[in-house]
């Protein structure tokens, strides 16, 4: 147990019908009676998981605050793993500042962002990964995002690398039942043993590995931009995809609102469109802004959509576009095809051309003619026939990424060292290294700050 109590709104600001002031820790139940007046029950205070129905009072004046519904949550089955008291009051600013005022004053700390989250973790009620996936819930911007998010709160992911960690200490087990006996000589069948697990433990990460970059997808969004020259129809694209793709954004602190203005939802994958400033403006963003501004737009980008015109064809500022995305991904897009009386072959061939990775899709944003084509294509180049597995078993955040790909180099070393015919006690710091690379995700091993920087990004009262 951590020792003081927390306290802190959890419900977001504004006006809600409820409002809910959280408290967390040993003294969580006893501020609560100081300041709590049950209608009925007086023996409120002894109850588990139930909803007691009375008003908060100062315990000076003695003027009732609020009527609120109280619950009591015993430690351990609660979120925190310690005594939790939740005051559900009125949801305006006021009540909730007041109730939370008060028992700040009656000796409850200001919880810290992600404080409660990070209490779950502490006292072993989440791992890490569950404890990050339940921010992923939160912010989660389209139903397959919330799905793989939820998958990892179920702990999906975590018995994987917690099978990994096992797995790796049995190797160290056996590697250091060879050190301290030296008088033996090294068993080879141990060491075949050993190369033969290692490369096993590296299969599985390299699968865990292999959809990450899809995963990353799901949970951040692909940052797309939709480019081309004035007049080709960036503007009504973007708003034939957000007609019925608009996904429900929450706000994330920390990033620039005017930079990233819509997410939408395609096939699941949160595409946030940059630059839409740029893309509605009447002026176009090449000709407004320069070429500079683009430029840093396509550089922030993982995905370009480009539009060429079924009518003018090809012309200069397409061609200095092409230079700019060349080293992107992206999708070629050509539309007002409703304005062709036939195909255009020659301009096909040249589409086939230029940005030749890129898939072509005819469109006419106007008619809105074949726009689920245009999507279909965009979610086959992103998710390249990866779906969200049905137990939601996929790597989505980078910082579990990059140590599966520490852990990863270290298990290289460890096999090339076993061929090389090097001693124990260097592939045993080895498979040390990948342990603690694995074990910094689920927590198991993690030093404090970067803790701390996880739960930094969480909301308050969270
Ligand atoms: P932007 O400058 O690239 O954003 O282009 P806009 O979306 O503002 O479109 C420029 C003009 O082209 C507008 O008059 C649109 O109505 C028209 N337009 C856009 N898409 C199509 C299309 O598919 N077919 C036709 N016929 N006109 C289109
Ligand atoms: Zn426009």
């Amino acid at each position: 147990m951590i020792g003081d109590t927390i306290a802190a709104i959890s419900t977001p600001p504004g006006e809600g019908a409820i409002g809910i002031v959280r408290l967390s820790g040993p003294e969580a139940i006893v501020i609560t009676e100081k300041i709590f007046r049950a209608a009925k029950n007086k023996d409120w205070s002894r109850q588990n998981f139930k909803l007691v129905y009375g008003y908060i009072y100062s315990p000076e004046t003695k003027n009732v605050i609020d009527e609120v519904l109280v619950g009591i949550m015993r430690a351990p089955y609660s979120y925190t793993k310690e005594d939790v008291v939740e005051i559900n009051c009125h949801g305006g600013a006021l009540p909730l500042r007041k109730i939370l005022e008060l028992v700040l004053n009656l000796g409850a700390r200001l919880a810290e962002p992600g404080e409660f989250t990070k209490r779950a973790f502490l006292n072993g009620r989440l791992d890490l990964i569950q404890a990050e996936s339940i921010i992923d819930i939160i912010r989660a911007s389209t139903d397959d995002a919330m799905r793989l998010a939820v998958g990892q709160l179920s702990g999906g992911l975590s018995d994987k690398i917690t099978a990994i960690q096992q797995q790796l200490l049995q190797i160290t087990a056996l590697i250091e039942a060879n050190i301290d006996f030296p008088e033996e000589d090294v068993d080879e069948y141990n060491l075949t043993d050993i190369k033969l697990q290692v490369e096993q433990i590296m299969q599985e990460i390299k699968k865990l590995l292999e959809n990450a970059e899809t995963g990353k997808i799901y949970r951040e969004g692909l940052r797309t931009v939709i480019i081309g020259k004035p007049n080709v129809g960036k503007s009504s694209l973007l708003n034939v995809l957000l007609k019925e793709n608009r996904a429900i954004v929450t706000d994330i602190p920390g990033t620039t609102r005017d930079l990233i203005e819509e997410v939408i939802n395609i096939g699941g994958i949160p595409l946030k469109i940059i630059d839409t400033a740029g893309i509605r403006e009447t002026e176009d963003v090449i000709e407004k802004i320069g070429v500079q501004k683009t430029r840093e737009s396509i550089k922030a980008a993982d995905f370009i959509i480009m539009v060429f015109d079924a009518l003018d064809g090809i012309n200069e500022i397409d061609n200095e576009i092409i230079k700019l995305v060349q080293p992107k991904k992206g999708v070629k897009v050509l539309n007002k095809i409703d304005l062709q009386e036939q195909e255009n072959p020659s301009l096909k061939e040249q589409l086939k051309i230029i940005l030749p990775d890129w898939p072509l899709v005819d469109i006419s944003a106007l008619e809105e003619r074949n726009i689920e084509k245009l999507e279909q294509e965009i979610v086959n180049m992103v998710t390249r026939g990866q779906v969200i597995p049905g137990d939601g078993i996929m790597v989505s955040n980078v910082r579990h990424k990059n140590q599966l790909v520490k852990a990863l180099q270290h298990l290289t070393d460890v096999r090339d060292a076993i061929e090389q015919g090097m001693s124990l006690d260097l592939i045993a710091v080895d498979i040390r290294g990948a342990w603690e690379a694995v074990s910094e995700i689920n927590g198991t091993a993690v030093t404090e700050h970067i803790v701390d920087k996880i739960f930094a990004d969480f909301c308050i009262g969270k």
